[in-house]
């Protein structure tokens, strides 16, 4: 068996200086094509569903595909809930058997963050084994990018970071320091690692608590994710990159052979390529060879 959460691999790679792949998936041949790069490089790793495709698909069809792969994998793999902003939404995945919940309560106002966040983590807790991560501060898209590291108050305060985590219970947390979702403009985005720095040694400096979470992983220069790796970045959320790299794919496999009716071929080349990027990304946070 090898169903695990986040936290308890997160904890093991913020204490190697390592990180944890945490890769989005809208269906079972991506999924397979994680487990895949994770059990040919032994490396731990976390499969991540928004809420969308988890409705889409079924959360309890998600599930029953996890645990089938997640058993037979000889490396610790989790099923984690991403950016989930409806706390009833969070219990239905926990009690289908999510091993790792995010609730995204960061656009409210701060109590109203910790309220939301501490009752999901009161829930999953209770529920099992289930852990959860919160997030505080504005994670945008990469056209507010830069105005969002330019405004302080968008950034998650490293002492407001503590005291959320310490109210909240929160099992991994993701302070915003500049990250954005989708592919950065710019080949320097501005990113705050000294932030992210201060938070992990405020949190993690006399021994691993609560392990940090680097959303917006796609497009991160390898310096950057170096940097930020040292700074404490545990998690890794790569959704983007996965995205272009399965329709980009589909899409030239399609073009190359329009006459050829084999659908199983496109998943078999869609399934090869995301399998290349999730092992780069194992590569660049240095999760090989850990489980
Ligand atoms: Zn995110």
């Amino acid at each position: 068996m090898s169903i695990a959460n986040a936290r308890e691999i997160m904890v093991e790679a913020a204490k190697g200086k390592y990180a944890i792949g945490a890769f989005n998936i809208t269906d079972l041949v991506q999924m397979e094509a994680v487990v895949e790069a994770a059990i040919d490089k032994k490396a731990p790793v976390i499969i991540q569903t928004s809420v969308k495709p988890s409705q889409f698909l079924g959360r309890q069809v998600l599930v029953a595909i996890y645990r089938t792969l997640a058993a037979a994998a000889p490396v610790p793999v989790c099923l984690h809930l991403d950016h989930c902003t409806e706390i009833g939404y969070c219990k239905m995945c926990a009690e289908s058997g999510y091993t790792s919940i995010m609730i995204d309560a960061s656009k409210q106002v701060y109590e109203e963050n910790i309220r939301q966040t501490k009752e999901v983590v009161d829930y999953c807790h209770s529920v099992g084994n289930i852990s959860v991560e919160g997030e505080l501060g504005t994670l945008g898209g990469v056209e507010d990018q830069v105005k969002i590291v330019e405004d302080e108050a968008a950034l998650a305060n490293p002492n407001q970071g503590v005291e959320f985590v310490e109210r909240t219970g929160v099992d991994i947390f993701a302070p915003a320091i500049g990250t954005a979702h989708g592919v950065y403009k710019t080949k320097n985005p501005k990113i705050d690692f000294e932030r992210l720095g201060k938070i992990n040694q405020m949190l993690n400096g006399s021994g691993v608590k609560t392990p940090l979470v680097v959303h917006g992983g796609t497009g991160l220069p390898e310096d950057y994710v170096k940097k930020l790796l040292e700074m404490g970045g545990a998690k890794f959320n790569v959704s983007t990159e996965l995205k272009h790299t399965l329709i980009d794919t589909t899409y030239d496999y399609i073009t190359a052979k329009r006459d050829e009716y084999d659908p199983g071929k496109i998943d078999a080349a869609a399934k090869d390529a995301i399998r290349g990027a999730v092992g780069h990304w194992i590569d660049m946070l240095g999760s090989a060879g850990k489980a």
